[in-house]
């Protein structure tokens, strides 16, 4: 594993040539929000991104010719809020829903009664275990969050992996940081980031992905798979990512690095 941070720190925020091997091809960024370019707070909702680092995502936007996504497990409007003025293409819900840059939305969505069902057994979970809370999300996915409890971790994993049992193979557990998550089955992150290379402005770009927990992984292969690298957030292993940052706020400083060395080769064009 590669400290890219120490390296960056060592090199005066220059970013390691080792990270870009294959920088004859155009990259193409892929970050998730909530523990890669932001550290977790108590509740999902009280996230808000700083100005400076939207700016330096629009910045990026800008210098990658548009092909910058948002990979995260929350809803595509929550991510437009935190975003906003930005509205970038997306794999929203951990890849059910994506947006590509001409604004298509695509939604993978289980059918109303599953949903129903599945909300009412994690009520139950949420009930019974004193400091677990529920998160629903765009009322088909839904987050047992044990945060404020960790010594709940078990129980809500083992009670979630029954539910995702129960459901037919519609529904699967995601673990996370300190999370449950009983999601429709049938799209991950490397879907959605699969999806979005395969067309403009994304289409023959090497992708690069930034990403912290477990619901990354699929992308962080994916890349691989497609050309690319990934990049984890933190201190989780294993990981399928080559290269790692210590927190997110290495990732702001990382990525205006990435910003400089992409302004300086514009210039040299
Ligand atoms: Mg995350």
């Amino acid at each position: 594993m590669q400290w890219i941070d120490s390296a960056a720190d060592r090199a005066g925020l220059e970013l390691p040539p080792r990270l870009l091997p294959f920088t004859d091809q155009p990259l193409a960024l892929f970050v998730d929000i909530d523990g890669t370019l932001v550290d977790f707070v108590r509740r999902p909702q009280d996230v808000r991104l700083d100005p400076d680092l939207l700016g330096l995502l629009s910045r990026l936007q800008h210098l990658l010719d548009g092909a910058v996504a948002v990979l995260s497990g929350r809803e595509l409007s929550d991510v437009d809020r935190l975003l906003s003025p930005l509205k970038l293409p997306a794999g929203a819900l951990h890849g059910l829903q994506t947006r590509d840059a001409l604004g298509r939305v695509r939604s993978l969505l289980p059918p109303p009664a599953w949903a129903t069902r599945i909300a009412r057994e994690c009520e139950e979970v949420a009930g019974s275990l004193p400091g677990v809370w529920l998160e629903r999300k765009a009322k088909v996915s839904f987050a047992l969050h044990y945060r404020d409890a960790p010594s709940q971790g078990a129980a809500v994993l083992g009670a979630a992996a029954r539910i995702a049992a129960s459901s037919a193979g519609r529904y699967r557990l995601q673990a996370g940081n300190c999370v449950a998550e009983l999601k429709p089955a049938g799209a991950d992150k490397g879907d959605a980031l699969q999806s979005l290379l395969a067309m403009p402005p994304f289409r023959g770009r090497a992708p690069l992905v930034l990403g912290d927990d477990l619901t990354d992984e699929p992308a962080f292969s994916m890349a691989e798979q497609l050309g690319g690298v990934g990049v984890i957030v933190g201190q989780r292993r294993p990981t399928a990512a080559r290269h790692a940052l210590t927190s997110p706020k290495h990732t702001g400083r990382w990525l205006a690095a990435l910003a400089t060395r992409l302004e300086q080769g514009h210039t040299r064009q």
